[in-house]
């Protein structure tokens, strides 16, 4: 039988790839955690996704009433859970006035890090039950949050500060609607809510391998410059990304390509290894990368955790 893959954000780009690449494998089911049911519908047909290899579940992670729904909608199919994808995503870069999640948090924030956050822990109890070669978790990175690296040094730079505005409920009224309390900013909210997924996965291997054998990833596929995530910038942006990102950075990625990549921190044996951000080379070898300090380290990890953990009233 058929492995299970949950990815949110199936319905374009990166999770579509990474869906499709899985499904064209044989091996996989890919559960597909979308807020657009019709859009991830006609996106599995347009791409060529066979019928029996996906299942359409409605998940808004701008919500925990959906997100606790999906998890329930998930569990009544009877499927066994193998992998967990952490996918989708939203960008505001062009913003002037923050928009925010069903919860009242600043809606990129809210949607990246807050929906996954509950998303990842109340799936953690499934995918425990999952055969030892097969558990994993994988949250999706980004090099822009990264300011150990060029692209992650373009002002406004990420920075998680102290938490405080995080710490206040992230929702503009009684705190600031960015995690260091600063004033808003969509563009450096993004690169926060990146910092937040690559901090979370470490914080998940150290809390979680150990004891579970649950191997937790997290990837920085390359820029895919074609995908959605940009559709809320400016044209000339738009314009000039894709060819800028090929022939200048060279750091372009197609989207198959990056499909592939995912599709292999979700089931090659040799990615096996947990607490890893995975980036590929030129050639399309995987190797182990680096995080920039402020992702790499433990005690915003923990501070982080804590305070997820409070506002999505594990604690
Ligand atoms: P896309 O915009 O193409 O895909 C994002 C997906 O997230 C869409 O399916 C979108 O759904 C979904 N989504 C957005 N909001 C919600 C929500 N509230 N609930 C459920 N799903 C939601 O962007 P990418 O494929 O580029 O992004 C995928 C991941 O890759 C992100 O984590 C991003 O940070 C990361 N990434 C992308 C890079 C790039 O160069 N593109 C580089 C590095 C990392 P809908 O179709 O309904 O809009």
């Amino acid at each position: 039988t058929k492995s299970t893959c949950i990815i949110t954000g199936a319905s374009s780009g990166l999770g579509l790839a990474t869906a499709k690449a899985l499904a064209d494998s044989g091996e996989w089911h890919v559960i597909m955690a979308c807020r657009d049911f019709l859009k991830a519908e006609r996106a599995a047909r347009a791409v060529g996704i066979p019928k029996d290899s996906y299942t359409v579940i409605h998940c808004d992670l701008a919500s925990f009433d959906s997100v606790r729904a999906f998890v329930d909608n998930f569990r009544r199919t009877e499927r066994q859970l193998d992998v967990l994808v952490c996918n989708a995503a939203v960008y505001f870069p062009t913003d002037k006035e923050p928009k925010f999640s069903a919860e009242g948090f600043e809606l990129s924030v809210g949607t990246n890090h807050m929906g996954h956050f509950l998303l990842a822990r109340l799936l953690m109890e499934d995918l425990q039950k999952a055969k030892d070669s097969l558990k994993r978790m994988i949250i999706v990175g980004s090099i822009t949050g990264n300011s150990n690296t060029v692209a992650g040094n373009v002002p406004p730079k990420a920075n998680l500060g102290d938490l405080r505005g995080l710490a206040g409920g992230l929702n503009g009224v009684n705190s600031s609607s960015m995690i260091d309390g600063g004033e808003f900013d969509g563009a450096k909210a993004y690169k926060d809510s990146k910092v937040c997924n690559m901090l979370t996965m470490q914080e998940f291997h150290r809390r979680y391998h150990a004891e579970t054998g649950i191997t937790f990833s997290s990837l920085y596929p390359g820029c895919i410059a074609e995908t959605g995530l940009f559709r809320n910038h400016v044209s000339l942006f738009r314009t000039l990304f894709p060819p800028f990102q090929k022939y200048i950075t060279k750091g372009y990625v197609s989207e198959e390509e990056a499909g592939r990549r995912m599709a292999q921190v979700v089931s090659d044996p040799k990615l096996s290894k947990s607490g890893v951000y995975w980036s590929w080379n030129k050639d399309s070898g995987s190797f182990e990368n680096e995080l920039s300090d402020e992702a790499s380290n433990p005690e915003k990890a923990k501070r982080l955790w804590e305070l997820s953990e409070r506002l999505a009233g594990f604690a």
